[in-house]
């Protein structure tokens, strides 16, 4: 059944297509060029035109759907940039949505942590993270993004209960429709490394390891999902994605909900890094990634490879 190309065709039994794929995009507020990424070769904090000619770009490849994250001018205690009304995330969703409205579907990261001075995804009182104070905070974030017209709200604070706020937040606030794509099973990983530089969200104090997951637990995933199920959310996400398959894969047998995983900066990084030096192939090394990531079963994939693997999958 091996022998020849279109008989491997028949027996395939994972195809990634470009509609797995979620491009996540860095909007930086008071920049007029697009500012490189040094630890992520091939990605940029975007001016907010720059942003739309993206999202241009990713219409033209047939990438279905943008995560937005954004870089504020001001950082302070409560993050209160992260819920101004024309803040950098809630105006690029109105431009984005104005020009391509239902052509791409935009999805917006709800946390504090791009936004508070201290680096922290929730409110910290006396050195601690404080979950329920922070909840009203997110639900702020959320129906802010839904107002300005995000299909999808992705809350990634790992605080208690943040889907349950944000669902009874939004429906109050007549956003039923806008669904909810919860970082159910967020593990503290370092992974993560060259994303904080993107975004300038490294915590200036401890680190993220009292409200994200200890990679050593795989049980604790499958709790994680089923409160994010039980209080309303409509997608369930791993994170990280390439050293997480066997909880994926969990994840989607037990719940059979949508599934996201993220294919997280670090993953981008090693494999353009091995790449440039002439150690692998980067294209076959993106593509068996992402197609294990599938095959482990997320049903979608953020991924900063999203536009090559669109041009790859396409030629
Ligand atoms: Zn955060």
């Amino acid at each position: 059944m091996r022998r020849a190309s279109k008989i491997r065709d028949l027996v395939k039994g994972t195809s990634l297509t470009v509609n797995d794929l979620i491009y996540p995009v860095f909007i930086k507020e008071g920049i007029s060029k697009p500012e490189p990424i040094d630890s992520m070769p091939g990605q940029y904090r975007l001016p907010m035109e720059d942003s739309l000619k993206e999202v241009e770009v990713l219409t033209s490849l047939k990438v279905p759907s943008v995560i937005l994250f954004g870089i504020p001018k001001k950082k302070d205690a409560t993050g209160s940039e992260a819920y101004r009304r024309d803040g950098v995330i809630q105006s690029a969703v109105k431009e984005v949505k104005s020009v391509f409205g239902d052509k791409i579907a935009v999805i917006t990261d709800v946390c504090l942590c791009q936004y508070t001075d201290h680096g922290h995804c929730g409110l910290v009182k006396d050195g601690e993270i404080v979950n329920d104070e922070t909840l009203r905070l997110l639900t702020l974030i959320a129906v802010s993004h839904a107002e300005a017209g995000a299909d999808i709200v992705a809350p990634s604070a790992m605080m208690d209960g943040q889907v349950q706020a944000i669902r009874e937040g939004l429906d109050s606030a007549g956003y039923s429709n806008v669904a909810i794509m919860a970082y159910s099973a967020k593990h503290a990983s370092c992974f993560y490394g060259p994303f904080r530089d993107a975004a300038y969200s490294r915590p200036v104090f401890g680190d993220r390891q009292s409200y994200q997951m200890d990679y050593s637990n795989s049980d604790e995933a499958l709790r994680e999902v089923e409160l994010d199920i039980d209080e309303g959310a409509d997608i369930v996400m791993v994170k990280p994605a390439l050293a997480y398959l066997d909880l994926i894969y969990r994840v989607k047998t037990t719940f059979r909900m949508p599934t996201a995983a993220y294919n997280v900066s670090g993953e981008y990084s090693m494999i353009k890094a091995a790449g440039r030096m002439g150690w692998l192939d980067e294209k076959s090394a993106a593509l068996e990634v992402l197609t294990a990531i599938k095959r482990a079963g997320a049903d979608m994939i953020l991924t900063y490879f999203a536009k090559e693997a669109a041009e790859w999958l396409s030629s």
